[in-house]
């Protein structure tokens, strides 16, 4: 528990560590301040094909960002688990998929496991447990923040989650620049996820959701994740700058999002982002005929609210009867969730 607080105190700007833990090792990277300030972390790669952590990480190291006038601590954990660990253990592992409603099951005679079930974690137990652990009292305790980097589907556009009983962490997700933010309490998502768990010891927790998971090269998601950090350091007050303020959506993932479904072929257009929003009546997307490319059918919103997805699941536009073309939900402002 002490070796980080060490090496952020006998070190300054940027720092390359391997660490120690349960006989292997993961990269660690701290940038020191030279003043006093929250210590953030951030970290990548907890579901093994989401790789937008390590492609923002990049950005803070790569020569673009000044630490000079940083104020306080950010602690990178590039890859917390991932291939290395899957390898290391025999584990194949995956993504937040809205299927993978089992803590661990078996495909093909492999051990498939989601590392992002097994927070706080124990010091003895189950290796995922173990694990877990190690990296709640070595970096979760000795942060003030934890930013956690994952990606989502395309037509999930870039997001926040957060404890909905958890200001701090609320605010912080406001700040960001996101398309929505997803309120979430024990009920509504795993509760042993890394940021519940860390907002349960009161550290101000946001798991972060960009699209283009699955190796898919995606910069602008990078572009717009690296900016979404740089705001959550301007609102902590870590390095200078002005904050531009814009409204946040926010949905309560208990409720339950309205399926809009096609009930034709063609092809389809949005004609809104995720989290923009939208009053009963407005056109939320169209569909186009395969036959003349005109205007076949106009999806329109049922109640005034926003969409929490736009755009056919697989990323395909043509579409066919019965496809999904957007989930709409009721939408809440800043002040009415802080009430
Ligand atoms: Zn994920």
């Amino acid at each position: 528990m002490e070796k980080l607080q060490e090496i952020l105190t006998s070190t300054k700007g940027i720092t390359h560590h391997h660490w120690p833990i349960l006989q292997h090792e993961i990269p660690v990277i701290t940038i020191s301040g030279t003043s006093d300030g929250p210590t953030l972390m951030i970290s990548g790669l907890l579901h093994q094909d989401e790789l937008i952590g390590p492609a923002v990480f990049d950005k803070l190291l790569n020569g673009q960002f000044n630490p000079k006038p940083l104020k306080g601590n950010i602690v990178i954990l590039p890859i917390v688990s991932t291939y290395q660990v899957g390898l290391w253990r025999g584990f194949e592992y995956f993504h937040d998929a809205a299927s993978a409603t089992e803590r661990e099951k078996l495909k093909g005679g492999k051990k498939i496991v989601n590392a992002n079930r097994f927070f706080p974690g124990k010091p003895e137990g189950e290796w995922m447990e173990k694990f877990s652990y190690e990296i709640t009292e070595n970096f979760i305790k000795n942060a003030d923040v934890v930013l956690d980097f994952h990606n989502c589907r395309l037509i999930d556009g870039c997001f926040a989650a957060c404890s909905n009983s958890h200001e701090e962490s609320i605010a912080l997700a406001n700040s960001m620049g996101m398309d929505f933010i997803d309120l979430q309490n024990d009920s509504s998502m795993f509760s042993q996820t890394m940021y519940l768990q860390a907002s349960k010891i009161n550290k101000t927790a946001l798991l972060l959701e960009f699209p283009g998971y699955q190796e898919q090269s995606c910069e602008s998601s990078t572009d717009r994740a690296y900016n979404s950090l740089l705001n959550a350091m301007k609102f902590l007050k870590m390095i200078p700058g002005e904050l531009k303020p814009q409204p946040s959506t926010f949905f309560k993932r208990e409720e339950k999002a309205e399926s809009i479904i096609s009930e034709d072929y063609g092809h389809f257009s949005s004609r809104v982002k995720n989290g923009q929003t939208c009053q009963k009546g407005d056109i939320l997307g169209v569909l186009r005929n395969l036959n003349d490319f005109t205007i076949s059918k106009k999806f329109i919103a049922p109640f005034s609210g926003a969409c929490a997805s736009i755009g056919p699941s697989n990323g395909y536009s043509i579409i066919k009867p019965g496809d999904e073309i957007a989930t709409y939900k009721k939408y809440y402002t800043l002040n009415e969730v802080l009430k």
